[in-house]
């Protein structure tokens, strides 16, 4: 049975405007557009120009990327059996979401920036990008789970991980879309950058830590999650008991010294209330980098100034 693919009307009108942007006012597509406004009835008129987009929307071929990468992605695909494309307002809306109802019945729904649709050579790799997120989801063997274990660091370290596990999934679709030709190998170069931003703590490793993801089969959700968790860890660099004495990595900036701050059980109230407002979890006995005291030493005589009934900074 073939899916039911569907486009939001609004996207379907900004992709066939972008896409027919600048051409002569006596193209036909403007020419069919002018006709319109001579019909009174506002609801009439809507449709009318609903029905003039939904054909250009055709005759450009703007439908023809979703389709070839739902294709493409054969069996993987085959029990969705509703996508829904719609329009992103910025890059960080765009992706896509697994939706899963009752019984076997699946629905996706993509969003995607209305200037990406309109242009093929963009619209093509962002599909065959999202679609094989969405076959990894669907895929029972990779064990997918929607939530993130929390950290009992709170919030901050939850973001962190967030962000490594995003680039990391990230990293593992791109580089099989690049072995089988479906993405340019440029690719490889922005993966790398991000990976080096948020994995700097592999230090010299770093490269041939990324390659692994990369390069290699993709891993389960779980070795993700612990990746990005520990990453040290999970990547054999570190044995887990090194990692896990405190003496290691700071708990607050995640990177690992050996300059850990002497005081930390005797830190002001004010500056352990600083670290606690971002790190919730956070226990003197966990300690913290040299630096990150300094931080919060720093913030917390910024916030002492800020509070009116709190005594004066001496
Ligand atoms: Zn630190």
């Amino acid at each position: 049975m073939k899916p039911d693919l569907e486009f939001d009307p609004r996207l379907v009108e900004e992709a066939v405007s972008l896409a027919l942007k600048g051409l002569a006012r006596k193209h036909p597509f403007h020419r069919e557009r002018e006709k319109v406004y001579a019909v009174v009835d506002p609801e009439e008129r809507d449709r009318a120009f609903r029905d003039i987009h939904s054909r250009w929307f055709q005759k450009l071929g703007l439908a023809n990327s979703v389709r070839r990468a739902i294709q493409e992605g054969g069996d993987a695909l085959s029990s969705v059996s509703r996508w829904l494309i719609a329009g992103a307002i910025s890059v960080r809306q765009s992706g896509s979401e697994l939706f899963v109802a009752e019984g076997t019945r699946r629905s996706v729904v993509v969003r995607i920036l209305p200037a990406t649709l309109a242009d093929g050579a963009q619209a093509l790799p962002f599909f065959r990008r999202e679609l094989l997120y969405i076959a990894d989801m669907l895929d029972s063997a990779f064990e997918y789970q929607p939530r993130l274990p929390s950290s009992p660091l709170g919030p901050p370290e939850d973001r962190r991980v967030q962000d490594r596990y995003s680039v990391l999934w990230r990293c593992s679709v791109e580089g099989r879309l690049v072995r089988n030709g479906a993405l340019p190998m440029e690719c490889r170069t922005r993966c790398l950058a991000q990976f080096r931003i948020l994995f700097s703590s592999l230090g010299n490793r770093t490269k041939e830590c990324f390659d692994r993801i990369f390069r290699g089969p993709r891993p389960l959700h779980s070795v993700f999650v612990a990746l990005a968790t520990e990453p040290e860890v999970a990547f054999g660099l570190q044995r887990r008991s090194a990692s896990r004495r405190r003496a290691s990595r700071c708990p607050l900036c995640g990177f690992p010294t050996t300059d850990f701050e002497p005081g930390a059980r005797d830190l002001p109230f004010l500056v352990s209330r600083a670290i606690r407002l971002d790190f919730p979890g956070w226990k003197a006995e966990m300690g913290l980098c040299r630096q990150c005291a300094d931080v919060y030493r720093v913030l917390s005589s910024r916030m002492t100034r800020g509070v009116p009934c709190a005594p004066p900074p001496v």
